[in-house]
């Protein structure tokens, strides 16, 4: 299994329009971060977890050139506007791609993204073909074991996912005890860690940190950040087996 990072970036992305701080004009590129996205490879299938508003041109330069399943964690705009890029992936493959998420989320984008979700086009004009799944339990996908994991981001239920040993954890402010017991021995746990200030509906490092304490995977790196963050200095903070994410950064499992 391989993990590409499409993005690391929180809801604005790194840089912010109209930011002038060190971290938004600085030139080292683990700096800037698209919106936040995960491509897991597994064999010959491209899993995506989130549709991120960047998808196009995160795919170019990573050089993606299929996507055969979609994961979503929830749908907040950062993790779904880029739902219509996956019409490209629609004519290379020639093939509707399988989506999942919880209900909230797939109903969500079904009202969202409506024009996807009628009949058959006019001629000439062409549209996103997805086959919607509400996931409820763990279910197989591409010979793998797709768990969820339910966690709360703010008031909100939406999921993780553990796929074999990783596991991507995002937007996510607490984890129930039912859920963390889903989360043991991984070698990978990637988690969300906004900034170092608490948020109501996020992680802040000192707790994205307390949990990996808890959980202890052998590895983990922390994904959608803010402008807070400067790559260089923060992984000078952090214990060796926690790194931060950058995007295009890929990882073998
Ligand atoms: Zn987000
Ligand atoms: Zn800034
Ligand atoms: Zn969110």
């Amino acid at each position: 299994m391989r993990l590409l990072f499409m993005g690391t970036g929180t809801s604005h992305g790194v840089p912010m329009i109209g930011c002038r701080c060190p971290v938004c004009t600085s030139p080292d590129p683990r700096n800037k971060r698209t919106r936040s996205s995960l491509l897991v490879a597994y064999g010959d299938k491209n899993i995506l977890i989130d549709t991120a508003t960047e998808l196009r041109l995160q795919a170019l330069a990573a050089s993606v050139t299929h996507v055969d399943a979609v994961l979503y964690t929830h749908f907040h705009a950062d993790h779904v506007f880029g739902f219509d890029d996956l019409r490209r992936f629609n004519q290379l493959q020639g093939a509707a791609i399988p989506i999942y998420g919880n209900a909230g989320t797939i109903a969500e984008l079904k009202e969202c993204f409506a024009y996807a979700f009628r009949g058959c086009p006019p001629k000439g004009c062409a549209k996103p073909r997805v086959l919607p799944q509400v996931i409820t339990a763990p279910f197989q996908l591409f010979g793998l074991t797709i768990q969820p994991i339910e966690v709360f981001h703010g008031g909100l239920p939406i999921l993780g996912y553990r796929l074999a040993d990783v596991a991507y954890i995002t937007d996510c402010s607490s984890i129930p005890s039912s859920q963390k017991e889903l989360l043991r021995d991984l070698d990978v746990l990637i988690l969300g860690a906004l900034r170092y200030e608490p948020h109501p509906t996020h992680f802040n490092l000192a707790q994205a940190l307390q949990l990996i304490e808890e959980i202890k995977p052998r590895r983990a790196w922390l994904t959608h950040m803010t402008h807070a963050f400067d790559h260089g200095q923060v992984e000078k903070e952090l214990p060796a087996k926690v790194r931060l994410a950058y995007d295009g950064l890929t990882i073998d499992v």
